[in-house]
């Protein structure tokens, strides 16, 4: 198992304001706490050192959260401890997330000098009505220039991030949004993420969804944004690698790709999530709390499978059959697929989903891999349920 690579995620809490739409863990006005957040960090890489030994990091992902309202030299300070306590490879891709409105030139160099060498930019939209409902504060204006600011601090690997089927959001308007992201700074990002806004539970939008104050976008007009949004980025020279992932030049996501993959990663920060060794575990998801546990925390065991934090709030061993399905609802997102041949028995148990998902032309096999077909991808969740149904009936 560890001959695959391993991702380290990062988790920071801070955002200046609280999107309708969001069930991140993050919160606003809680900015004063960002000197004990980053020395609990620290503390708390230092901790997952021993078990990491002889592991090497491929990926990093600081995410958040809003992380570019993160210094310079806090970065710094971060990159520097992952490469002094851990084997970090030297090709590894180093990813910080950020908004329009934090993004500071001076910062992006520091952050790139510190050894980031991919920015991901949660745009979602350019137009101001929708911007408004989702509770973005950016403009349009100003991701432009954010994006010219990246691109001016020598980041040559830039996503950004769209969201489409907004309630009333016709397909002109998400077209408008995507033609002119694509002509940033000549020729646009290297890499998108679109997703369809989803209703999260607990959010001020489900509540203005359940009290009829907002009407959810119809389901067949989102189906024919993503098919228009696929066709349209094909053609502008991406690679649809993912359900709502798309790069060019080879430039995927490798971090995502090890989430995709079912593949191992170590998570630290507030409510983060981490899989490694084949244990699943969370980190508390109060950064308050997460300051408190780690406060003078030195070499500790936690009590749950052995895990080194003391932040960590609980972790499960993954069974076989659990790990297959985990497999399978993640890796038929991607294009490539899954390799049947690679899978353990408890994929019998499973199989048949599969083979009806074949007999009704929503997945097919090629060459030892099974993978979604058009249809499929547009109905995965179906096909999600299903195979969730044979451990939960
Ligand atoms: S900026 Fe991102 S993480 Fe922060 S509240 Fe908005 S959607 Fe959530």
């Amino acid at each position: 198992m560890h001959d695959t690579p391993l991702g380290l995620y990062i988790h920071v809490p801070f955002c200046t304001v609280k999107c309708s739409y969001c069930d991140f863990n993050s919160f606003a006005g809680i900015d004063d706490m960002q000197t004990e957040w980053e020395a609990a960090a620290l503390t708390e890489l230092s901790l997952w050192t021993p078990r990491l030994q002889g592991r090497e990091i491929s990926t990093v992902f600081i995410g958040g959260g809003t992380p570019s309202l993160l210094t310079g030299e806090s970065i710094e300070r971060i990159l520097d401890t992952i490469r002094s306590n851990f084997s970090l490879s030297a090709d590894a891709e180093i990813t910080l997330e950020a908004n329009p409105e934090s993004v500071q030139p001076d910062r992006l160099q520091m952050y790139r000098a510190a050894g980031v060498n991919r920015i991901s930019m949660g745009v979602q939209s350019l137009d101001s009505e929708e911007l408004f409902f989702l509770d973005r504060i950016h403009s349009a204006d100003r991701a432009e220039s954010a994006f010219t600011e990246i691109r001016s601090a020598r980041f040559d690997n830039v996503n950004l991030d769209l969201i489409y089927g907004l309630p009333g959001q016709s397909l002109a308007t998400w077209q408008s949004t995507l033609e002119r992201v694509l002509k940033w700074s000549g020729d646009g990002p290297d890499h998108i993420s679109c997703y369809a806004l989803t209703v999260e539970e607990g959010t001020p939008l489900a509540a203005r969804v359940a009290a009829g104050r907002v009407v959810e976008a119809n389901p067949d007009h989102v189906a024919e944004i993503a098919d228009w949004t696929a066709e349209r980025l094909v053609q502008a020279g991406f690679e649809q690698y993912e359900t709502s992932n798309y790069a060019r030049n080879g430039l995927s996501c490798r971090h995502n790709l090890i989430y995709w993959r079912n593949q191992e990663y170590a998570a630290i920060g507030p409510g983060a999530h981490g899989f490694i060794d084949g244990v699943r575990f969370h980190v508390v998801r109060s950064p308050k709390a997460y300051i408190d546990r780690l406060r003078g925390a030195h070499s500790t065991s936690n009590e749950v499978e052995g895990l080194p934090s003391p932040a960590i709030a609980g972790a499960e061993r993954v069974g076989d059959l659990e790990n297959v399905i985990d497999t399978l609802t993640s890796g038929l997102r991607l294009m490539e697929g899954i390799d049947e041949t690679s899978l353990p028995a408890a994929y019998q148990l499973v199989r048949p989903v599969l083979d009806w998902a074949v007999d009704n032309a929503l997945a097919q096999r090629q060459e030892g891999r099974i993978l979604l077909t058009r249809r499929g991808h547009a109905v995965a969740n179906e096909v999600f349920v299903r195979l969730l149904e044979t451990v939960n009936p």
